[in-house]
């Protein structure tokens, strides 16, 4: 056994600076090591090419490179994160735990359980809010309840933010970090193969406009920073000391907040219609049609361009996402769920809370969603947001000729039909 340590725990915060966790174990007194685990338990799910596993190791291997610069590494371990913890107790001997809270349902019953284990090991346990600005229970009504309805929430959480001190700046020190010398694993080590799909740098220095182009999927003009929040490899309190003049843009990163809350606050949404007066929709779930959404081929092109558009870049405009969302729940009384499924296979910024949000709040299921009798009508969409036809033909080369396919069904029967289900649906 060697020299006793503490331990920082890397999950979905991917980076060395400003890492609230990180930062107070560096500050702890003893020498800090590194770990992460891949989850076996998520990554059996996905394929061996998965997008964001390879972006998870490219960030890992950077923030190893930085640390061996320091004479340090990242433990990397792969397997149950319960079992790995309990050999890791084997192999070091440890005085204190930190790392950065996660709300997700799994996350949280996955972390009560390893801080058990520490527990009964004697080993202090230190948790932090590091992924948002204000977590769970920090914006509430002032019955004590969750918001359910987004704008009183948002103006609460300006609120507060005005009140707050959250910018940090914490930069990692050299000095206090375990040294120690180790491989760092390859790819295929952890049973993986490079992807095609690479995640897009951010955007935050040009988003003067953004209030004004951001609906337009041509200008490709919004900042890519959703994978880089959901895996943590930029802080969420320097995005915000630097945007907090641009209120459309805070509005976005105020909904990300808002659906998480949600999620903690109401789990079930995760199987379920968050208004449960829904469930007796009768989805048509005609698997053809649901064939015919996934691979952009249903007629209508700006709902099959923002199709081809995720399956070859793992990214969706959000105002498509809005649109292909509505059109395969109402247009083709498709079950919510299957496509909630499918994005989360696909989209590189997959978030439980936002896949699962926006979803219910294109279905007319979701707290605070659009009411059911509003359809997208995907013509007007077309000359509203893409009257060039510029994103269609982008993603859908064959657009204009007699190869693409006729409309998998009428705009108005459709709609018609939409109403009839969903008020028959009503209980
Ligand atoms: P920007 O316009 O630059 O926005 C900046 C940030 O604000 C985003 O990175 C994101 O963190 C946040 N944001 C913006 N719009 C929303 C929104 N509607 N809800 C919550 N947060 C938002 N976003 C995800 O991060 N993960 C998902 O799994 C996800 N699934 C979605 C599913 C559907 C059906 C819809 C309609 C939207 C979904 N979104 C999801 C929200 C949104 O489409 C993306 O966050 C956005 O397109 C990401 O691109 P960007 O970073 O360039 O966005």
């Amino acid at each position: 056994m060697n020299k006793t340590l503490n331990i920082f725990w890397f999950r979905r915060d991917l980076r060395l600076y400003d890492n609230t966790a990180l930062h107070h174990a560096l500050n702890s007194g003893l020498p800090v090591l590194p770990v992460f685990i891949f989850d076996t338990q998520i990554l059996s799910e996905l394929p061996v090419n998965d997008a964001r596993v390879n972006f998870i190791y490219d960030k890992l291997y950077e923030i190893d490179a930085q640390l061996k610069k320091m004479g340090s590494s990242v433990n990397v371990y792969k397997g149950d994160p319960l079992k790995i913890w309990e050999e890791i107790l084997t192999e070091f001997k440890i005085e204190k735990v930190y790392f950065n809270k996660d709300y997700e349902p799994y996350a949280l019953e996955r972390d009560k359980r390893i801080r058990n284990l520490l527990k009964e090991n004697g080993i202090e346990v230190y948790t932090y809010k590091d992924q948002v600005i204000f977590e769970e229970n920090e914006i509430l009504k002032s019955d004590g309840k969750p918001y359910t309805v987004f704008t009183p929430y948002k103006n609460k959480w300006l609120e507060k933010f005005r009140d707050a001190e959250i910018f940090h700046n914490q930069i990692a020190c050299s000095e206090c970090f375990y040294k120690f010398k180790d491989t760092f694993p390859s790819l295929k080590e952890i049973g993986f193969e490079e992807s095609k799909i690479k995640v897009k740098e951010y955007n935050v220095n040009d988003l003067d406009n953004y209030s004004e182009e951001r609906d337009i999927p041509a200008l490709d003009s919004t900042s890519y920073l959703s994978p880089h929040l959901r895996f943590g490899t930029v802080s969420i309190r320097q995005l915000v000391h630097k945007l907090k003049t641009n209120q459309t843009f805070l509005s976005e990163l105020i909904w990300r907040e808002f659906f998480m809350q949600i999620l903690y606050h109401f789990p079930e949404v995760v199987d379920h219609n968050f208004k449960r007066k829904y469930d007796g929709i009768e989805w048509r779930n005609d698997e053809n049609e649901f064939k015919a959404w996934c691979e952009g081929k249903t007629g209508y092109p700006m709902v099959d361009a923002g199709m081809r558009q995720l399956n070859q870049t793992g990214y969706m405009h959000n105002r498509v996402r809005m649109l292909t969302a509505g059109f395969l729940c109402k247009h083709l009384l498709i079950d919510w769920r299957w496509g909630e499924a499918y994005f989360a296979s696909k989209l590189l910024d997959f978030e439980l809370s936002s896949n699962n949000g926006n979803w219910q709040w294109a279905a007319g299921t979701g707290c605070d969603a659009a009411p059911y009798f509003r359809i997208f009508n995907p013509a007007e969409q077309q000359k509203k947001f893409d009257k060039d036809y510029h994103y269609v033909k982008r993603w859908v080369p064959e657009f204009g000729t007699s190869d693409y396919p006729k409309p998998i069904v009428g705009h108005k029967q459709a709609r018609e039909r939409a109403l009839t289900e969903y008020k028959k649906g009503i209980r």
